[in-house]
């Protein structure tokens, strides 16, 4: 098992590494982020070990729980939907927010961080391809939003944007769903030039996501095994 996450690490270290080179992009900006829902601490601490720091949960209990009971220098970024009695949790125990789409919720999120004196980087959700299925906000409001965060939440610190694409989408329709997902990035940096950081990418499709500019890339199953 440890055997096979090391050997997974380091096909995924290389897989980077080329679609760094082929898009000239610098290996050092791409942050691998290891999603760990589902996945048993033993994996986290034996990813942690091998050098991870990043880890990535979708449900607040279980980020809580891990938190916890992991070491203090894992960095926590909470990627899943953000249900309002769980804000203070995940307030508490992450370090960065992707999933941020609602000004209720960024409400909340800001009080709560205020009361633990400290700030997290957020990340807003996109829903690029308008799926009913799934989280974030029209990319026709994309703008308004990102502004708001940025000038009313002093404990929200806003980096960029997270998206995920629907992994259905033929050759065409992915480049075009990547070429709509680059125009957002441009249109949010030209306004606030420090939000620069793109979440895209996950097993089914993190090489197409470096070589469109992603920063910061979200594996699960490539890296860590099956979900249980
Ligand atoms: C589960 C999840 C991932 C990782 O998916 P894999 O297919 O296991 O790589 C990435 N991003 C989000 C938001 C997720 O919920």
């Amino acid at each position: 098992m440890h055997q096979n996450l090391a050997s997974r690490l380091r096909e995924v270290n290389t897989n980077i590494q080329n679609a760094c080179a082929e898009s000239n992009a610098d290996f050092n900006s791409v942050k691998l982020i290891a999603v760990s829902k589902l996945q048993s601490i033993e994996t986290i601490l034996t990813a942690s070990r091998l050098g991870v720091r990043d880890f990535g949960e979708s449900y607040a209990q279980e980020l809580a729980k891990k938190a916890l009971k992991c070491p203090k220098d894992i960095i926590w970024h909470f990627i899943g939907p953000i249900q309002t009695n769980k804000i203070k949790l995940i307030a508490k125990h992450s370090q960065w927010i992707h999933s941020l789409d609602r000004l209720k919720v960024a409400e909340k999120l800001n009080a709560a961080c205020k009361e633990y004196k400290k700030t997290v980087s957020i990340l807003v959700q996109v829903n690029i391809d308008n799926e009913l299925s799934k989280s974030g906000i029209k990319p026709e409001d994309m703008i308004s939003f990102a502004q708001d965060i940025d000038s009313n939440f002093p404990n929200l610190n806003l980096k960029g944007l997270m998206f995920m694409p629907n992994i259905n989408l033929n050759k065409t329709n992915q480049l075009k769903t990547f070429k709509n997902i680059q125009f957002l990035m441009q249109s949010l940096i030209n306004l606030l030039p420090n939000c620069d950081q793109l979440s895209l990418g996950t097993s089914d499709d993190y090489i197409e996501a470096i070589k469109a500019g992603s920063s910061m890339i979200r594996i699960g199953e490539d890296l860590l095994g099956p979900r249980s």
